[in-house]
């Protein structure tokens, strides 16, 4: 369905936008995978791996995404040597523990910069085309943690807050446009992210990664089950769909019971 069109999933060489960038290849879009690193021997292994298997133009571009007045020129750069992004998925986030009171304001500032800043500036360079051409998805990689609070997480749970009202925000804007722009809240996903977070449970409780994993999960998901990342993709899939030309400001939780609790 997406033959002929452009995806830019941010922070994508891994976790979550690497299952959300092969799926939207398997639909036939063109990837443009980013990461925060520069290309390696990894990232030119993924680029043609992807290319292969869905047979579509696959590039890999790096970017920092802290620093904000590097993001619209990168997406120019990608519209110029792929095409204009009809899909923008905005997944790069990063994540912070540590109490209120000793929460380093630095840390504050740079994951406000990823996990919401970002967003807004990579929005504001793509919706433009989006809106001249007719046809565009924007997709948000929220979490549960912008719909419900989690102590010792203050910067990521603000940031994933206003991650959704951005999304709301800007899906009004667009309301009478056919540009849709969406918000994905997932809960637990084994991936590095939350492996780290696993590894430091282990280390601080004296616990084997298996017996972190299943406290991580019994705490909070009801299902006691990781979400996997081909599922979050699937949701994406579907919020790029045609059918859900009228999901619009939605904040879709996909999180084994964790916000129905
Ligand atoms: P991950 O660590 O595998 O992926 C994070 C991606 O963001 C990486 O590609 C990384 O390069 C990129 N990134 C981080 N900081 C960056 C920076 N400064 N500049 C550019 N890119 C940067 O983790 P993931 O779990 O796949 O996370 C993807 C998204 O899903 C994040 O927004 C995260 O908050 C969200 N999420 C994850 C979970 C979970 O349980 N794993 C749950 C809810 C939401």
């Amino acid at each position: 369905p997406h033959a002929g069109r452009v995806a830019w999933i941010t922070g994508s060489t891994s976790g979550i936008g690497l299952a959300v960038a092969r799926h939207l290849a398997s639909e036939g879009a063109a990837i443009a995978l980013h990461g925060q690193a520069a290309a390696s021997a990894e990232t030119d292994a993924l680029v043609r791996e992807i290319a292969q298997t869905h047979g579509v133009p696959v590039r890999h571009y790096g970017l920092d995404l802290r620093d904000g007045s590097a993001i619209a020129p990168l997406a120019q750069r990608i519209a110029a040597e792929m095409g204009a992004i009809d899909i923008l998925v905005n997944n790069a986030g990063m994540q912070h523990v540590s109490p209120l009171l000793e929460f380093p304001a630095g840390k504050w500032d740079e994951l406000l910069a990823v996990n919401l800043s970002a967003p807004f500036h990579a929005i504001q360079a793509c919706a433009p085309q989006m809106l001249e051409r007719g046809w565009g998805r924007i997709i948000n990689i929220a979490s549960v943690s912008g719909l419900v609070g989690v102590a010792r997480k203050p910067a990521y749970v603000a940031s994933k807050h206003g991650l959704i009202g951005l999304t709301k925000s800007v899906a009004l804007e667009f309301a009478t446009t056919p540009v849709t722009c969406n918000a994905i809240c997932p809960g637990w996903v084994l991936t590095p992210l939350v492996q780290r977070q696993i590894d430091a449970l282990a280390a601080r409780e004296g616990l084997d990664a298996d017996a972190a994993a299943r406290q991580l999960l019994g705490a909070k998901q009801p299902s006691q089950a990781f979400v996997t990342v081909e599922q979050v993709a699937a949701l994406a899939g579907f919020l790029a769909s045609e059918q859900a030309a009228q999901v619009r400001g939605a904040h879709w939780n996909m999180d084994g019971g964790f916000a129905a609790a």
